[in-house]
């Protein structure tokens, strides 16, 4: 038997303000097999591998949430479906689907490898995921991503449909890059049957281009998209900073996520973990704790509890982002602590 399968009901993992935490995010991996010119640099230099998580380190570690009430596990990275064992991992962790313990065993991928694994996912019990998507041009495509090739990105949407995944297209906002595109993007989207939220682009990791160059608000996204489309507002929530609205002429459904904002903090019920192990309880303030040094001085799964809970307990209130800083707020990059 493997560590947790036996979920003895614990008491839940609430923070100091009262918040529950039922969400963790696990990046598997900081490796991309792109290049995005607002995540990465060109020349990203990778973690050696002893300080990635095993994938039983990262199995033990979700395992250990989901005791503790986590109800949805969302897997991403770097691109998680370049990890090595990827879908052993997705299969083992889907014994928590089975047991009823967990509602949502779902990823954020960058959909290059996903033709290749839809079916095996659909198959280990996965419903839904995100494909990041900024442009249906394949030379923007190109350019935005250094080198990658739309044609895997649309043949992998169009192969998780056809293994009946439900697909969210996330789409960054930026502003010289695809701001005139949007509503083509989002009429392709919905045309397909898929939703599509956009993203404020976050100063998370240091990389070359000026951020504040590519920072495009998405009140004035909204506003200008309103000119000729209704939105509907959708009462839907999901503990985290998107809203939802209905765009009336397409029947889609579309999502603003606003992370430089402040609005979703008092609601936020979820938590992310590093490749190496290192949890984050917000993911716009530097508070840590090292996971990885807990489980490899031979802790039990009672001292990997206690350490979990001691870090949920210092939950900070809300994050502190500014796009004006010269400086990222937070010096990780996106790719270590996963989207
Ligand atoms: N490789 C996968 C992918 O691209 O979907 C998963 C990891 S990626 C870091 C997760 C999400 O973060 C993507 O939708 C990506 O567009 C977004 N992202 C990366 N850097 C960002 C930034 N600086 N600001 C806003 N979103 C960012
Ligand atoms: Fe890779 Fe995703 Fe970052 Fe793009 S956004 S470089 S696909 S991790």
């Amino acid at each position: 038997m493997t560590p947790y399968d036996d979920i003895a009901p614990r008491p839940p993992l609430v923070d100091g303000f009262g918040r529950t935490v039922t969400y963790l995010r696990l990046s598997v991996t900081d490796r991309c097999d792109l290049r995005c010119v607002y995540c990465m640099a060109e020349h990203m230099t990778f973690l050696p591998k002893a300080e990635v998580l095993t994938l039983e380190e990262l199995d033990r570690i979700a395992s250990a949430f989901v005791s503790l009430g986590t109800r949805k596990l969302r897997l991403t990275g770097g691109e998680p479906l370049v990890r090595k064992g990827m879908m052993g991992l997705v299969r083992n962790l889907s014994r928590h689907l089975a047991s009823g313990a967990l509602d949502e065993l779902t990823l954020t991928t960058n959909g290059t490898r996903l033709a290749e694994f839809a079916p095996e996912l659909a198959a280990a019990g996965v419903r839904r995921i995100n494909v990041s998507l900024d442009t249906k041009k394949p030379d923007l495509f190109r350019r935005l991503t250094r080198g990658g090739d739309l044609s895997k990105v649309l043949a992998g949407i169009a192969a998780a449909k056809a293994a009946g995944l439900s697909v969210k297209i996330n789409t960054v906002a930026l502003k010289d890059d695809n701001a005139a595109e949007l509503p083509e993007l989002i009429a392709w989207a919905h045309g397909e049957g898929l939703d599509l939220t956009l993203i404020e682009t976050m100063p998370l990791g240091e990389i070359e281009a000026d951020r504040t160059d590519q920072y495009l608000s998405l009140a004035q996204v909204r506003g200008e998209l309103e000119s000729f489309w209704t939105l509907d507002d959708l009462p839907l929530s999901t503990g985290g900073p998107a809203r939802y609205v209905r765009v009336a002429e397409t029947g889609g459904r579309l999502g603003f996520i606003t992370p430089l904002s402040h609005n979703f903090c008092e609601a936020c019920n979820r938590v992310r973990l590093t490749c190496t192990g290192v949890l984050h309880t917000c993911l716009g303030q530097e508070d840590a704790t090292d996971l990885r040094a807990v489980l490899r001085a031979g802790a039990s799964d009672a001292e990997l509890v206690a350490a979990i809970r001691g870090a949920i307990d210092l939950k900070p209130k809300g994050h502190d982002f500014e796009i004006a800083r010269a400086q990222p707020a937070v010096t990780r990059h996106m790719s270590t602590t996963g989207g």
